[in-house]
Parts: C-alpha cells; structure tokens; sequence
C-alpha cells in the first residue's frame, strides 16, 4: 500500500506552503494557531480522521471546532487540554463532524459553550442532539454527571450573522451555509487582529457568505468534490473551481484544504490544480496534527 507520504511531495510541490509545524503550540509570529486535528471527510480519507479543528491562542487550546470520528486520539496527540476549551463550535451533525463528542467528553469532562445549528424535519437541532446524548434518557447520560454545558443554538433559517462566543480579545460568529438541506454553520473566528473561518461543508451556493469571511487570514474549506462530481457530492458539496472563486473574492490571506476525500492522489491533485487556477495566494494541504500559524 502507497504511504501517505509519498504523494505528499508533489503535491505540496504544486502548492504554495506557508508556516506550519508538525505540533501546537508552536512559536511563530502570530499567537494564534490552527491545529487541524481531523483533515479528511466521511470516506475516502486514508488514514485521515473526520473533521476537527483545534485553536491555540497564546499556547492555550481555546476553541474546538467539529468532532468527526478519530478526533478523540487526535486530540489527545495533540496534548490539549479540554479544561481550556471554551467553546466547542460544531458545524452540523453529520456523523463526520460530530460522532465523536462522548467519547471526547467521557474521561475529560468539561465547562464549555457549544454551539450548532437550529434542526429540520431531518435532522436534529442542537438541543436534540445534546439531549439524544447526555440527557436524563440520553445514550451517554452516563457522561452527563461530568459535564456544564452552555448550549447556543445558530438559527440557520436565514442568512443573520449570530455573535456565538465572546472571551477577552476572542469574537466568534457563527450564520448558515448552503449544505443541501442539512442544516449547517459556517464559523468566523476573531482573535484580535487575526481572523480565521471554517467554511464547514457547502456547496458555495449562496454569495452573501462571501461578505461573512471577507479579508480573512486563513480560511479552511472543505473540499470533497471534484469538478464532474454529480449526485450528493455535486448538490452537497463546492467545486474546486468554486472554493476557488470564493477564496478570491473573499480575499481570504490564505486558503487550508481540509476534509478531503479524494478517491486517488491522483484526484487530489487535479483537484487542487482547479483551486490554484482559481485563487492565487497561498494553499495548505492539511494533515492531521499539522499546525499552521493564523497571520
Ligand atoms: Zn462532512
Ligand atoms: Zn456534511
């Protein structure tokens, strides 16, 4: 079987790399750094776990931003401490964003916001969810005796922008992607002068979130789609090309490809030729662990 690695060359050969170590909290410029602790999506993602964000504000694990499946080791790798979280941000409850919360909160407990979105006929709204897990007759109420939850839900009805989080120099707003019909949340993340936004999955259909992660420093999309993708992954899911034109048009400082599920090195790499040809600043190819500095 091909080692990860050894496409890893070129395809970081095609792209521009900026700062970025193998651990957080690193010592850079900027006191703010991203930690991808999950950079695949549902399928497809080799020996990538799901979708999960951690970031580090002044060497201090401050924001959780979805828990797919395998973000309970990578977060315990990655040497965080859940005490230190204040808010965990979830995107939508798609099982690859979201699946792994108890057993992340089962030895560690917590006192935190969490946010996500308002639910639909198919899907549950964060109170549901929270309550399906921890509640009086939740599957994991075993885990509620150890938890203080500050639940906030984001109305994805519209497009408002909804402040979720705010702690000294941190500002975090939350408003709705376009998913299909899956209710979801894109994150803004303010951290004094550095800015930071988790597109979540979207397809990129609506305009009006250009002007939420307009001028941020590093904007990480998730890209999943192929240029010819068609069915769910073409309704559900942006193109190349358009993570592309909306990196450009946001004028987003820096692009971090994650949640990806490409069938082949192969794919991937064309796939991030499209985006090239459609933004020209600088890309990183996440990888699990890997710590990129928001400057
Ligand atoms: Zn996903
Ligand atoms: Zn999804």
């Amino acid at each position: 079987m091909k080692n990860s690695l050894s496409y890893l060359i070129p395809i970081l050969a095609l792209v521009h790399t900026t700062t970025a170590w193998s651990e957080c909290p690193a010592t850079g410029e900027s006191n703010v750094q991203l930690q991808i602790l999950g950079s695949g999506g549902p399928n497809g993602s080799g020996e990538r776990a799901s979708s999960s964000y951690l970031l580090w504000v002044d060497g201090v694990s401050r924001i959780l931003v979805d828990a797919g499946s395998g973000t309970k080791l990578a977060f315990d790798k990655s040497r965080a401490n859940f005490n230190d979280i204040g808010l965990v941000a979830l995107s939508h409850f798609h099982p690859d964003h979201s699946a792994e919360l108890p057993a992340l909160l089962w030895t560690s407990g917590g006192n935190f916001r969490i946010s996500g979105p308002t639910g639909s006929d198919a899907f549950p709204s964060l109170e549901s969810f929270l309550d399906s897990l921890f509640g009086e007759h939740g599957a994991f109420n075993v885990v509620s005796g150890r938890l203080e939850l500050d639940p906030f839900t984001v109305d994805v009805n519209g497009a408002d922008v909804t402040e979720v989080w705010r702690d000294g120099e941190i500002l975090v707003r939350g408003r709705s992607v376009p998913h299909g019909t899956v209710p979801a949340v894109g994150y803004r993340v303010d951290i004094g002068d550095y800015s930071i936004a988790f597109t979540s999955d979207q397809n990129g259909a609506d305009d009006s979130f250009i002007e939420f992660i307009e001028d941020v420093d590093v904007l990480v999309i998730h890209m999943t789609a192929s240029e010819d993708s068609r069915g769910g992954t073409g309704r559900l899911h942006a193109k190349p090309s358009v993570w592309g034109q909306m990196a450009t048009a946001a004028n987003a400082g820096h692009v971090v490809v994650s949640h990806i599920s490409a069938s082949s090195p192969e794919v991937l790499r064309t796939n991030l030729g499209v985006l090239a040809d459609n933004y020209s600043g600088p890309v990183t190819v996440g990888e699990d662990l890997l710590c990129v500095e928001v400057n």
